[in-house]
């Protein structure tokens, strides 16, 4: 089958970005961007993005592989709990500025000339869109998480300019993407020096931003700007209409609504953690209610941060010495972790049964590294019941969607 018509496509857009434009990314009535194609697409360009597309194959690259593996959190140097030193930065963030500081410390230390990221679109505020930041205030003004699909690659090989050096932002997909095709592509493996991402359950289809905008009391055609989780932790999303109205609601009560409609390949993700990145960091959820879950309850934001890499690790390492971030922690038994981010261990510990309902569904998954499932047995038993609505979940969602 071709890449092209498969369901798994998460809608990064490198292949539009290989083939110069043969294959467009486009908004399926889902809420989802799948490409397609223009031109026939030559025989050589089909084959790198087969080696690279987060739909055909998920890998982790043995020059990435680190000493400490856990079974959970993947490959890492150290891991840390803290946030951005800066509370301008913290505020305009998603959870502890992590990324934005990283991001400001290489670009005003002229480490790096250009972010390459996301942030909204100036043409479309519901759509995402590749941003160049070169400097705080435009690294601060896509800082935020947006929780609808975003073509992080769609222009790479084209936004790369010669002599110039970059930090890559994306969903951990996008990065493992990334990393793949470097080993085809000069241009990416000398001037892409750092792979930064952050926690990802799974993207939610555009079609629950859309649905909630007009909950909130603002159709479609009268939005002027969209935010999902500034101002404050966890934050809130706010929606701005073009006559200068504006609703918000907080990420408690919205969170559930946007992730009910995750995309079919998230749910069997092994990689949600940023397994490929260079550093990676989600919320650091600190209150917890009765049923063990986070309370989202506001507060400073705060962060968990990996080393995932050596490169990673001796920046981070500068950038904590230099006191831009602040750590409350050096975490050593990372298993008190765990319940900070429940759905992702579920992810992980549940996989098996998850690919178990697309086999039985006569649906292809992607060709997944088994490294990356490691000792995952070290996780729990998993008991009759859950596999059983762990199966039949992923089957429903396959096929009564
Ligand atoms: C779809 C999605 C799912 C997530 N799931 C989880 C989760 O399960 N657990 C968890 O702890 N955290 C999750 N997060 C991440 C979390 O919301 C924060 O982004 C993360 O903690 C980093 O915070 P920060 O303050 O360090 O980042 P910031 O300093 O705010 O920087 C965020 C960076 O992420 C980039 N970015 C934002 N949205 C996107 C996007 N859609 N695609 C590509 N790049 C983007 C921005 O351009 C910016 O550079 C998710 C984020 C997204 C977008």
């Amino acid at each position: 089958m071709s890449l092209f018509k498969n369901q798994l496509c998460v809608g990064c857009g490198l292949c539009e970005s290989v083939t110069n434009g043969k294959v467009k990314m486009t908004l399926d009535p889902d809420g989802f961007f799948r490409p397609k194609k223009t031109q026939e697409v030559p025989a050589n360009e089909y084959r790198f993005i087969k080696q690279c597309c987060p739909a055909a194959i998920i890998h982790k690259d043995e020059s990435l592989r680190t000493p400490h593996t856990d079974p959970f959190w993947g490959d890492y140097f150290q891991c840390y709990i803290g946030s951005s030193s800066s509370d301008a930065i913290e505020k305009e963030a998603s959870s502890g500025g992590i990324i934005s500081t990283i991001l400001i410390f290489l670009l005003e230390n002229k480490i790096i000339d250009y972010v390459i990221h996301i942030g909204p679109d100036p043409e479309n505020p519901l759509l995402n869109t590749v941003k160049l930041s070169s400097n705080s205030k435009e690294v601060l003004a896509n800082a935020d998480s947006r929780y609808a699909p975003s073509t992080a690659l769609t222009n790479i090989l084209q936004i790369i300019e010669n002599g110039k050096h970059y930090a890559f932002v994306g969903k951990p997909c996008d990065v493992s993407a990334l990393r793949s095709y470097s080993k085809f592509n000069q241009a990416v493996a000398n001037q892409i020096k750092y792979y930064f991402s952050f926690f990802c359950f799974g993207v939610p289809s555009l079609n629950q931003t859309k649905k909630l905008t007009v909950q909130l009391g603002i159709q479609e055609e009268q939005v002027q700007s969209i935010v999902y989780r500034k101002n404050g932790w966890p934050g809130s999303f706010n929606v701005a209409a073009k006559d200068g109205t504006c609703k918000s609601i907080l990420y408690k009560d919205y969170m559930h609504f946007l992730f009910s409609d995750i995309h079919i390949r998230c749910k069997i993700c092994p990689e949600g953690l940023g397994e490929s990145a260079d550093i990676s960091s989600g919320d650091g959820w600190s209150e917890f209610d009765e049923k063990g879950y986070p309370s989202f309850k506001n507060a400073r934001g705060r962060s968990i941060i990996f080393s995932k890499t050596h490169v990673g690790d001796k920046l981070l390492s500068k950038i904590i010495n230099a006191g831009h971030i602040s750590i409350e922690e050096q975490v050593e038994d990372l298993r008190s972790l765990d319940k900070i981010q429940p759905g992702q261990f579920g992810k992980k510990k549940y996989h098996k049964y998850r690919i178990l309902a697309f086999k039985i569904s006569g649906k292809k998954t992607p060709k997944i590294d088994s490294y990356i499932y490691k000792n995952i047995h070290v996780l729990g038993k998993v008991n009759l019941r859950t596999k059983l609505s762990q199966l039949i979940g992923t089957w429903k969602r396959i096929n009564l969607k």
